[in-house]
Order: C-alpha cells, then structure tokens, then sequence
C-alpha cells in the first residue's frame, strides 16, 4: 500500500527561505548563497519524506517565488518587456517578472483559487515563442535522484496553464488561451523526454482547474491535450491530480476517460460528491490517489475515520491501485508543529502541520497494508476524543446564544434611506464628505512599542501614554487637513484579524505557523479551535480616548465576522457558518458597546467576504446568505442614528453586488482605483444603491502621490453614475503600509478634490 504527497510548502520551518531571498533582493547575499539555502531546504523536505516512508515524494514543488511563475519560465514565455533575449532563464529575469525592477513594473498576481496563495498570472497571445527556457524540473528531479530519492516530478498541467492565464496587454479580451495548446505541448513534450531519460517513471500534472464549472469546450481542451501527450508519455505513470473541490459529473467523466493517464488524485475532504462518484465508476486497472488527509487546514487527522473511507475504496480499486495522500499541496498548511514550544499541549494535541501530515499519510497506508502503528492510532483516537470533549471547546452560553439566531434574519428596523436622513441630523456632514479606511503609516517606533509592551519591558501606563500620543497625532493631522469623518489610525493593532482573536475566547496563535502568501510574504492565520466569545469589549478604550479628542466624528473600527473567519484556520468540527455566527455575537456586542460610549460611526471591516467565495457556483448562494447574514448579526441591534460603514479591499464585486446590498451597512468603501472602472460599470448598467458608497479615489498599493485634478476627475466619473447625496471621499485602503510623507500630500489632494467639486455641484 502506497503513499503519497502533493506537494511540500517552501519556506522552510522557520521561513529560511523568505529570509535568504529578501537577502539576495537587497543585495546582501550572492545567487550562489540563495541557491544553497534552496538545496538544503530541498534536500531536507525529501529527506524527511524518505524517512517517513512515503513512496511517492514530489519534486519540482519548490519555487522561488511561484510554481505558475515556473511554469511560464519553463515555456520560455517571458513578457517582452522584460528583455529576456532567449537561453535559460536565470534570476534576473525570473525575479523581474516576479517583483518588477527599476524600470518595468512586476507582472499581475492573483489569488490561486479560494487560497491566500497567490500565483502570477501568464501573459500570452498568439505572437508568444515557446520555447524550452527553464530546465528546472529535470535538475530538481536528479538533484534528489542524487541524494539517493527517486521522486514524482510534478509540472502544472497544461490546460490549467492556459486556463489560469491571460491575455496580454493589447490581445484582444476575448482571444482563445485554450487554442495556445497546440504551442506549448511541444515543450511539455521535451520536458517529459528529458525526465524519462533521467530516470523518471511517474509524473504529476496539477490541473485543479478541472473542479470548476467549465463548460465542455474548455473540458475537450483536457482530452485533447493528454491524446497529445500520450505516446510522449508512453512508459511513464501519469498522475492528474486535482484539489479544492468536488469533481464535477461531466469534469469526472472527462477526466477518467483521458488517455495515457494512469493515476486520479482526488481531494476528498472537499470532495465528498466525488467520493460518490467514485464509488459509482471509476475505471479499472487505474490508480486512486486518495487525497484524504487535509492539506488546507492544520488539524490532525482523524485517522479512525480516514482509514475506513480508504477501506471503501479498496474494494472499489483494488488493494494495489489505492495510494493514500493528501487533499492538496500542503503549501497551503503551516510547515511543522515541533516548532511550537508556547502552544497549550492539549491544543497541540489536536494538531498536525505539515511535517505532521506526512507521518498521517503514511501511517495510514502503512495500516491499509496490515501493518497498523497501534500506538500511533490509539493515540490520534485519545486526541480526537479530548477535542471532542474539552470544556475549551465548548461554551454552551455561545452554542446557545447561537442556537438563538434561528429564525430571523436580523435586518435593521427602518430602511437605509430614512436611516442616512437621521444620520446626516447628527453628523451634519457635507456633501462628497472625506473619510479614511482606518489605518494610519506604521512607523518603526510604533511597532516597537507594540513589541515591547508585549514582552513587558515597557509597562502598561507608558504604553497607553505612548499609543494615545500617537492617536492625537493622527487625530490632529486629520483636523489639518479637514477631513470630515476622522479614525484613530489603528497603532495598536499589528493585524486586522489578530488583533481582535488575541482578544476572543476560541483562539490560539502560533509561533512559527507561517503559511506562504506570495514571494517571500507569509501569514499566520490564527487557530479558531473553540466556541468564539468575547469576555471583554475590544475597541472602546481607544475609540473613546480618540473620540474625546475631537468634535469630529470619530469611526470606531472593527474587523467582520466574515474576514476573521477567513483569514484564520477554521475548526472543522462544525460548519463554518456556525462558527462565523459565533464571531457575529461577539462583534454585536462590540459594536454595541461602542454605540455605548458614545461612537456614533462604526466601521466593520470585511475585506475578505469576497474571497471565501465557494469555487463551484452550485455552493457561492449559501456561503452568501449566512456571510452577509453574519454581517448584518453584528449591527441590526444599533439604533437609526448610528452610522455603520463597511470597507472591502477588492474591487471585483460586479458579480456579487446584490450580496453587497443585502449588507444593508449604511455606507460601504471599496478598493475601485486599479479596476478600470469596473465596479462602476456595475452601477451604470442600472443597479439601484441607495446607501452611502465610497469607491477608492486613489491607489495606496503605491508611493505615488495622486493630483487634485486627478482625483477630481475620478470622482467626477463617478458622480456621472451615482447619485451626489450618497457618494464618499475616500482612499482605497487602510495607510498603514504608506509613509507619511506620501499619505500627507495624497490626503491633502484628495480633500482638495472634494471641496473643489463642492464648489461645482
Ligand atoms: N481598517 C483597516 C485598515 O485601514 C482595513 C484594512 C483592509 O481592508 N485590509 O488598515
Ligand atoms: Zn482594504
């Protein structure tokens, strides 16, 4: 009984690579020194898979910045901009595309799937050359063949390449990525003659993209693709493999019927529907890569359960051709728990990362074969029951609290208009009135004494002292430069989610919990483990101290349920919708405290609602309905009086826009500068908005600092298709990443630009 991996995060245990790249970006270490890191990460990933036993080990998932990225190096499809005058690609080019340098800016990045991954999206057209430019899979493949480990070498399939591309700028929107195929399988082809001829005899192609809702011109790309390969192929065991959803029927159909494939791996944890499919038809003599121990999340697995799924299936494959892996890379999980010295043991207990996933697989493959590690089973059933019955997980005043929520859909009593009508009574702003996101720039000093009271080198009174010294500075800079609706700038917070789950019941933070974000970046999602509450209100001291600085109306500034919830590794022992009610309550509360103390502005932040959207369509109406349910949660209790704003930091909404209005927040600002107009469009097709909207007016991604005639222009296009009295000032998102001598000069313009078309209107 075999097993197997889908691929290993990068970044190494405790993100060596993150720290050896922005080293050699800065020019503090040579190529050779980033390459040597690479290799020991490498050849320790291997290594360690070697030892636990696992049989087929992936190589060609390290990247230096992204396996897409890779992939368009290895097809030789470099943007002409970059200068690249042909032969292997080496780092100055790989990086330029990746990072941009002095002259051409990086190329677009987008998120892979519904991940925090982030991928670089291919530019092509029907004028790109092909050609075989990055020979890196085939060096990955004998440099661990080297150290003794015969590996799977795994490219991104061809037909997700193109699926997931672009056209490039000045190609028509809508030219064919697909009709490119006949192009790049040329390549593909060499790149397999090279492998076999090295050694290989499996190989891996990712097409996750199989698990969306393609439509059957797009599914043929699939059969037309592997009939191409096929006698390249011949020889080789070929591995598709998929993740992140269930298998559409037809997709399922398309994908078992492929010629020269020998191999399907399926997620299974996502993929319950395709469990059935499974065990309806699925095709004799071929292998099952059985993708059960989840690669998304950070739970242990549980091995009772998993093992006799993969029973099941035995009598559906055959003893031989059923290999146990994993739902997905597990580049998307934390990389080893062992570095987790400060987490609760119990909790700990529940948990495996990466490394620890490697051990699951393997264990389970080993008891398929009859040579089950009792102890190792009877001690993953003992942590399974202590989650199960921990009075950490469970509070039975939020389970009922939660319970409660059944039977209404918690709408806000009077309608949006007459609420701004009241609010503007109280708030008395102008028209095209001037707000910020929240966030003000992180000064060095700042993060320092964040960082010191935290390890309790500065006490409590010098850091109130210094927090709200730099809270009247934000204040005061606001009132300079008569901006209308002020924020306290956030200085205390070094994260929108952690800072409130550092604050709830139900959460755990990591040390080393790193999870690759895109390049060199990584985040650390919190752990949701248990029934969410809040013991105590979160915001209210500093809102209040702000608000007692000015006579202007001061946002009290909250993160939404939704966003907390997606930007954490959620606990997959009830439905997310229930935990994100649970967050809800406790934001309610918030929010109500606040109104409390005299904050008659309150923004909820949900940055990330849109990017929780399921993959498959047959799933987006529900997700939906209880996200926007769960915002609404928070504030329907608020009187007419209080203004509740919201913020998103995407601007591709067209698509969920009516989601956004059932929202039914007061006012939203949404991220609009890079989108071409796009969110506008949305607008001037007819859809109705009757609340306050802010569509950024500038973009804060960049040092750029934006003209008043500029911004002036960007609001006037907008007026042109919203009406006056609803339309805000604002820029796109939150300053903290800016510096002051660029935020200074931008806000001062944008509230130029308003009091200018004031004048006019
Ligand atoms: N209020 C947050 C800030 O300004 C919002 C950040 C975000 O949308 N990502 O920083
Ligand atoms: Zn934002």
């Amino acid at each position: 009984m075999a097993s197997h991996i889908v691929g290993y995060p990068r970044m190494g245990p405790k993100r060596e690579l993150k720290f050896a790249l922005e080293s050699f970006w800065d020019g503090k270490s040579s190529a050779e020194e980033l390459q040597k890191v690479s290799a020991d990460l490498r050849s320790s990933i291997w290594k360690q898979m070697a030892d636990a036993g696992i049989k087929y080990i992936p190589s060609n998932t390290f990247a230096f910045y992204d396996q897409v990225l890779d992939t368009t190096a290895m097809l030789g499809a470099v943007p002409p901009r970059y200068g690249w005058n042909g032969g292997e690609i080496g780092f100055d080019t790989y990086f330029s595309m990746a990072r941009g340098n002095a002259s051409v800016p990086a190329m677009e990045m987008t998120k892979w799937f519904d991940t925090n991954y982030h991928f670089i999206v291919p530019e092509l057209g029907p004028d790109v050359n092909f050609s075989y430019a990055s020979h890196k899979a085939v060096s990955e493949y004998r440099e661990a063949k080297a150290l003794g480990v015969d590996t799977v070498p795994v490219l991104v399939g061809p037909v997700s390449y193109l699926l997931l591309s672009k056209p490039a700028k000045g190609v028509e929107k809508n030219f064919s990525l697909l009709s490119l195929l006949e192009k790049i399988l040329p390549v593909y082809k060499e790149v397999i003659s090279e492998l076999k001829a090295a050694g290989a005899s499996w190989i891996q192609f990712d097409e996750p993209t199989i698990v969306l809702d393609l439509d059957s011109h797009k599914l043929k790309a699939f059969t037309d693709a592997y009939s191409e390969l096929e006698s390249s192929l011949s020889g080789l065991n070929v591995l598709i493999e998929t993740y992140f959803a269930d298998v559409p029927v037809e997709a399922f159909k398309t994908l078992t019927a492929l010629k020269g494939v020998t191999a399907f791996g399926f997620d299974l944890v996502r993929g319950t529907k395709t469990l059935d499919l499974i065990k309806a038809e699925f095709p004799k003599g071929k292998y099952l890569f059985a993708g059960v121990v989840d690669g998304r999340n950070i739970w242990a697995n549980d091995l009772a359960a998993s093992l006799s799924t993969l029973h099941a299936l035995e009598g559906i494959v055959g003893k031989d051709k059923l290999v146990v892996s994993t739902s997905c890379s597990l580049l998307h999980t934390a990389v080893d728990l062992v570095n987790e010295t400060k987490l609760d043991k119990e909790i700990k207990s529940w948990l495996a990362f990466a490394a620890q996933k490697v051990v699951e697989v393997n264990a389970l493959a080993k008891a398929l074969a009859g040579h089950k590690d009792d102890a190792f089973f009877s001690d993953n059933a003992a942590a399974q029951a202590s989650r199960k019955s921990s009075p950490r997980v469970t509070n039975e005043s939020v389970q009922k609290a939660a319970a409660a929520l059944k039977g209404s859909d918690h709408r806000r009593a009077t309608n949006v208009s007459a609420r701004l009508d009241a609010q503007q009574k109280k708030l008395n702003l102008p028209i095209l009135p001037t707000t910020t996101i929240g966030s003000f720039p992180q000064t060095i000093e700042l993060r320092r004494v964040r960082r010191e009271y935290k390890a309790k080198k500065i006490s409590e009174d010098e850091y109130v002292k210094a927090i709200k010294e730099e809270i009247n500075k934000v204040v005061k800079l606001q009132e300079e430069l008569d901006i209308d609706v002020l924020v306290h700038g956030e200085p205390e917070r070094n994260d929108m989610v952690e800072y409130f789950g550092e604050q709830l019941s139900g959460f755990a933070f990591t040390v080393n919990g790193w999870v690759q974000s895109y390049g060199s970046r990584c985040v650390k999602p919190p752990i949701i483990y248990g029934d969410v509450s809040r013991p105590n209100p979160m915001t209210v001291f500093w809102s209040s101290a702000a608000q007692s600085m000015t006579a202007r109306p001061m946002k009290g500034m909250l993160t939404g349920p939704v966003t907390i919830l997606n930007w954490s590794f959620v606990r997959n022992d009830q439905p997310r919708h229930e935990t994100c009610y649970q967050i809800a309550l406790s934001i309610k509360d918030e929010v109500e405290d606040l109104e409390k103390a005299g904050i008659n502005v309150i923004q909820i932040d949900e940055a990330a609602l849109r990017e929780g959207l399921p993959l498959r369509k047959s799933e987006q109406a529900f997700y939906l309905d209880w996200a926007v349910h769960s915002f609404r949660i928070t504030n329907c209790g608020v009187v007419d009086t209080t203004q509740i704003h919201t913020h998103m930091c995407y601007s591709n909404f067209n698509d969920i826009i009516h989601s956004i209005i059932d929202m039914d927040a007061d006012v939203i600002t949404i991220e609009n500068s890079r989108s071409d107009e796009k969110l506008l469009s949305v607008f001037r097709e007819g859809v109705k908005y009757g609340a306050g909207i802010g569509p950024g007016v500038y973009d804060i991604h960049s040092p750029r600092i934006p003209s008043t005639e500029e911004i002036a222009d960007r609001i006037n296009k907008m007026l042109a298709v919203l009406e006056t009295n609803i339309l805000w000032v604002n820029p796109d998102c939150g300053l903290k990443t800016r510096k002051y001598t660029e935020v200074k000069p931008a806000l001062k313009n944008m509230v130029a630009a308003a009091k200018l078309l004031r004048t006019q209107l």
